[in-house]
């Protein structure tokens, strides 16, 4: 994982961004392109040529193994059957022959078809991520979905006959009232589907998207912070009393059915992402590329980075960075001791209800997780005087 001096970092997990939908769901800010059909020829050329460009820079190299490869978007699925072949092909096939190597690629039910289920099992993506999100149909219709409430398990069917057994689906919650979409409903259904990892994502807001403009306008009413703790809440204890462990703020899973690449990003392993918008992390180096798809292949055809921009993570913002994904786990943080400040902290999350004390760890409860942003920026602040205090003392 890590690197000699002068020698380019093996990484062994690999994100690549799909940016094709077939249309803008109403809250959705990434990185995304609207076409009928993704541009599956367009998207490998200009993967291939990144490619080229990141081994010729020496800043990473592929292990020889991978151990996590995610396919994101975007709608992967809109690139039809062919897109992992063509992947697999890029990346070489001897790097994707580890037994325990995890590849996700993410699908949408409408797109999530017999044919292309079959031709990803066959190429060795070996978890699906569904985007489901409610089987309320004018949630669907409100959000700009475009499968009816039918598509999850038809597409999950689909999944499951190819011998992908491992499929995590996506779910939203804290979408406008007004809609009558029962919350209850969706998480029996969701259940129903015997998954063994779902995600939960709250709706937010984002200013330029169609949903931030409608809120600017008084068409849409903001999230009601109340619905959006009850549902969260609801949800934590239905999937925990299941047997899911709620293993992340916002991931459950089946023991053992942890997602590998996610834990990636967490534990501060390097990543390489390929893509428009793809962000890389090689300690002390991030970047991305840009957002836009055609100025990412464009750069790419003049044989241009399409890097956008990077950064280096100092020792100190790397600390906190890395305590801030601890406590976004469930393996939270070495307890520190009760008389330190962060000491004083973790005490008070626990008198709050906001952590728990377990084995020498301090970990957030689902409570906690709910205002995660609020107590990662006490913790931030308790650091930073901690370190504060040795800079004056030395
Ligand atoms: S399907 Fe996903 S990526 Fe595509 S527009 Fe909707 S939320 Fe965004």
């Amino acid at each position: 994982m890590s690197s000699a001096a002068g020698e380019a970092t093996r990484v062994g997990a690999v994100y690549v961004h799909a940016p094709f939908c077939a249309r803008r769901c109403v809250y959705c800010d990434f990185a995304v392109t609207v076409r009928r059909e993704g541009d599956l020829p367009a998207w490998i050329e200009s993967l291939g040529a990144e490619l080229r460009l990141v081994e010729a820079e020496g800043l990473f190299r592929l292990a020889p193994r991978l151990d996590s490869l995610y396919v994101g978007g975007g709608t992967p699925s809109l690139l039809g059957p062919g897109a992992m072949r063509g992947l697999a092909e890029l990346l070489g096939r001897d790097r994707l022959q580890d037994p325990d190597l995890e590849w996700t690629a993410e699908a949408n039910p409408e797109s999530f078809t017999d044919s292309v289920a079959r031709a990803w099992a066959e190429a060795g993506v070996n978890r699906i991520s569904l985007g489901l999100q409610t089987f309320h149909a004018a949630g669907l219709k409100w959000m700009g979905r475009l499968h009816g409430v039918e598509g999850p398990a038809r597409a999950l069917e689909a999944a499951r006959r190819a011998g992908i057994n491992n499929v995590s689906v996506d779910l939203i919650f804290g979408l406008p009232s007004a809609l009558g979409r029962s919350w209850e409903d969706d998480l029996e259904r969701v259940l129903a589907l015997d998954v063994p990892h779902v995600s939960l994502y709250g709706l937010t807001i984002e200013g330029g998207t169609a949903l931030g403009r409608a809120v600017r306008e008084g068409r849409e009413s903001p999230v009601d912070d109340e619905q959006y703790r009850e549902e969260f809440l609801r949800a934590a204890e239905v999937f925990t009393n299941a047997g899911y462990v709620h293993y992340e703020v916002s991931n459950f899973a089946r023991p053992g059915a942890e997602a590998r690449h996610n834990g990636r990003y967490w534990d501060g392993s390097p990543y390489l992402g390929l893509g428009n918008g793809a962000h890389s992390y090689c300690e002390p180096i991030r970047r991305w590329n840009v957002r836009d798809w055609e100025d990412y292949r464009t750069r790419l055809r003049q044989g241009k980075s399409p890097e956008g921009e990077r950064e280096v993570v100092g020792a100190d913002a790397a600390a906190l960075e890395r305590a801030w994904l601890a406590l976004r786990t469930r393996e939270g943080i070495v307890m520190p001791e009760a008389t330190s400040l962060t000491g004083k902290i973790g005490l008070s999350w626990r008198d709050q209800g906001l952590a728990v004390f377990d084995q020498g760890r301090l970990r957030l409860t689902a409570e906690g997780w709910l205002v995660l942003d609020r107590l990662a920026l006490e913790w931030d602040d308790a650091m930073s005087s901690i370190d504060l205090g040795k800079r004056v003392r030395d």
